[in-house]
This record gives C-alpha cells, sequence and structure tokens, in this order.
C-alpha cells in the first residue's frame, strides 16, 4: 500500500501548463500575472474596497503587515503561543516582541480574556491565528482592539475561503495576511498576500515588497521597468515573481472545488470519529470553514501510541504545533499561564487532508484511527 501523506498538493496538467507559459513569455520577475492573481484573490475574497498585495511568502506577508500598523522597535505584539513560529519571527523582524497569550478549548484561538491581561504600554497590535481556518473569536478580538487602541493584524494562513457571519474572513476589518506557501489550500509554490482596507495602506506595502522603490509596481505589471527612480521608503525584497503568480492563478481557477471536497472529507472524519471516546474531533461543522489541516485531539496521554499505530498503517500525522514559548529563541518571552495551550499541544494531531482525496483514501484514514485501541 502506498503511505497516505499529510499534505498533498493537487498541481494537475492546467499548473503545469500555467508554469510552462509563464516560462516561456520571458519576463519571469513580478509583472502581469502578479497583478492577475492579485485581481483574482480580490474577486474570490469580495474585497469591494479593501486591496490585495501579492508578496513572496507568508512570512513577508505578516513582517510588512505589522510594519503598515505601525509595529516596530520595542513595541509589543500579542500572538498565541500556540501558533506557527513565523509570527514570532515576523514580530522580531520589526524589532519588537511577541507576547504570547492562551487560546480557547474549543476553537484554539487567541483566548481574548488572557490577551486582556498582558495588554500593557508597548502593545502595538493583537495577531490572532485562525487555527485550522475555523475563525478565532473574532468580535472579542475587535472589541478588545478598540477598547485598547490596538491595531489588529489577522494571521489568516489557514483560512483562505473561510466565511464569517457570511462575509470571507479578509473581506472585513483591519489587516489580513494569507500564505500561498507549498502545502495550503492554494499554492504559487511559495507566496503570500496582504489585504488591506484601502489604497495608502496598498501604496505603502507595494513599496515595503519592493525595496522602497517608487515606480516599480505600476510599470512592472506591464511587464516593464524603470531605470531612473528614486527609493522613498524601507523596504524589502519581498515581491511575488511570475511563475509563482501563473501557478497560483491555475489554483485559484480550482478553489471552489478544493474547498468543497476538504469540507467533505473534513465532515466525513468528524461523523465517523464522533463515537471514539478516547478522542475528540475537530469543530462539530465545516459548513462555513475552509479547512487547511484536521486537527484531531487524542486525550489522556495516549498520543504517542496512536501515532505508532497511524504510522504502522501507512497513514502519516503531523503535530500543529510545538508551542513557541517552549522554543529555545523565544523561551525568555513575556507571556501568560498557558494551561490550555500545554495540554492542547498534547493531545492534537493533524491527519491527511488533500484538495483531491480519492474515498478509498479517506476510507483507509478512517479505518486507521478507528482500529486504534488505546491501553487501559
Ligand atoms: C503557512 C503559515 C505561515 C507562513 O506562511 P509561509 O508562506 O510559509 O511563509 C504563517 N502562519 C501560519 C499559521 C501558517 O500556517
Amino acid at each position: 500500500m502506498t503511505p497516505v501523506p499529510v499534505f498533498s498538493p493537487t498541481t494537475g496538467i492546467d499548473t503545469t501548463k500555467a508554469v510552462v507559459d509563464a516560462l516561456a513569455n520571458g519576463w519571469l520577475g513580478m509583472g502581469a500575472l502578479t497583478e492577475a492573481f492579485e485581481t483574482a484573490i480580490a474577486e474570490f475574497l469580495g474585497l469591494g474596497e479593501r486591496q490585495v498585495v501579492a508578496v513572496n511568502t507568508g512570512t513577508s506577508a505578516l513582517h510588512i503587515a505589522l510594519r503598515l500598523a505601525g509595529v516596530g522597535v520595542g513595541d509589543e505584539v500579542i500572538t498565541t503561543s500556540f501558533n506557527y513560529v513565523a509570527d514570532h519571527q515576523a514580530i522580531r523582524l520589526c524589532g519588537a516582541e511577541p507576547v504570547m497569550v492562551d487560546v480557547r478549548d474549543d476553537n484554539l484561538g487567541m483566548d481574548v480574556r488572557s490577551a486582556e491581561r498582558l495588554v500593557g504600554p508597548r502593545t502595538k497590535a493583537l495577531l490572532p491565528l485562525h487555527f485550522a481556518g475555523i475563525p478565532a473569536d473574532i468580535e472579542g478580538i475587535y472589541d478588545l482592539a478598540r477598547a485598547r487602541g490596538l491595531r489588529v493584524v489577522e494571521d489568516a494562513c489557514h483560512a483562505f475561503g473561510t466565511l464569517h457571519s457570511g462575509a470571507p474572513i479578509g473581506s472585513f476589518g483591519d489587516i489580513s495576511c494569507f500564505s500561498f506557501d507549498p502545502v495550503k489550500i492554494v499554492t504559487a509554490l511559495d507566496g503570500g498576500c496582504v489585504v488591506v482596507p484601502d489604497g495608502d495602506g496598498r501604496d505603502k506595502l507595494r513599496l515595503y515588497r519592493f525595496l522602497g522603490v517608487d515606480k516599480e509596481t505600476h510599470l512592472r505589471y506591464r511587464n516593464s521597468r524603470a531605470w531612473e527612480y528614486d527609493v522613498v521608503s524601507e523596504g524589502y525584497r519581498y515581491h511575488l515573481n511570475s511563475v509563482s503568480a501563473a501557478v497560483g492563478l491555475s489554483q485559484m481557477a480550482r478553489v471552489g472545488e478544493f474547498i468543497e471536497n476538504r469540507r467533505a472529507t473534513c465532515a466525513t472524519y468528524s461523523a465517523a470519529f464522533a463515537e471514539l471516546d478516547w478522542c475528540r474531533p475537530a469543530a462539530a461543522s465545516f459548513e462555513n470553514v475552509s479547512p487547511f489541516i484536521y486537527s484531531l485531539r487524542v486525550l489522556d496521554g495516549h498520543r504517542g501510541d496512536f501515532l505508532a499505530h497511524m504510522a504502522a498503517r501507512e497513514v502519516a500525522t503531523g503535530i500543529h504545533f510545538v508551542p513557541v514559548h517552549r522554543h529555545t529563541h523565544f523561551a525568555g518571552c513575556r507571556r501568560d499561564d498557558l494551561p490550555v495551550t500545554e495540554r492542547a499541544c498534547e493531545e492534537v494531531v493533524t491527519l491527511p487532508l488533500h484538495s483531491v482525496m480519492s474515498a478509498a483514501t479517506v476510507e483507509r484514514v478512517v479505518e486507521a484511527v478507528g482500529s486504534f485501541r488505546p491501553a487501559r
């Protein structure tokens, strides 16, 4: 039997052709295809007045989003320890310090009461993650931000296409960041984007993305470049090249299908695992969720045995996440007590979830999970 991987990007003939065409047209750097990818994202998310700026990774998106929010040397940004370390590194890139708070047990997103306890005079922004694609406590987070005068940068890297009260994540609020890395629902090989409320923010981000060069975006979107230009702000080399954009565009043509398939698989998993007393399936309903991963909680210390059982059946599993406060480089950060994080990070297991997954493969995962018997 072939092993079932945790992630399996869908890159069919359409994506292969997009790459070949993008290589053949001879303009490999940021160009017209980058703009076309941004337009496709804006349409998919129903952005209206809001603006999207494509960049080379989700981590870059987080970095320049935080800079746009005014995060700089000596500031603090509140995020969760139960998160990917990209967020904490992006905060440090700004010269600021991450402050880590606990998560809620129901959605493993930011616990607003924990965040409230840690807001201090140097706090500039909240950086919540929508874990696995399931929305965090958006109302609570924005209420706290309003009350304490904080910016919000949403890490929506898991939630491309998730709806909150009928509106896609990114189509409302302050600043949102997405990733199109190799394993995300839409891949651009590597890529990301920032969504901002207005054209002013967009223009600043375009400078941050391209070394602060003033004419770059305008000319490059016509596959052209300027030999005389001014440098008018700080800037990084974070732009998205044409080949990556072409891959992303080919994926956008199928994103609706990808999300529907993933929802159906998640619903099948949750229904199949509902009666198992040694685990807790993910959120009950995936109707409005664009699921990046399916996260199962294995209870009572049985995770080690469960991982071995799955490996023996050649069904791969993942762990999202090792909490960031346990990493050497971030162990000294200011943080709240993290009881929910400490428990959850010993329980979570990520099961295989692909955008295109055969019924037989889904059944193999269900069988593998269902045949586990915890030692009593
Ligand atoms: C993928 C991801 C990122 C970073 O995106 P890259 O494109 O890999 O740089 C940040 N946060 C979370 C939670 C992610 O899953």
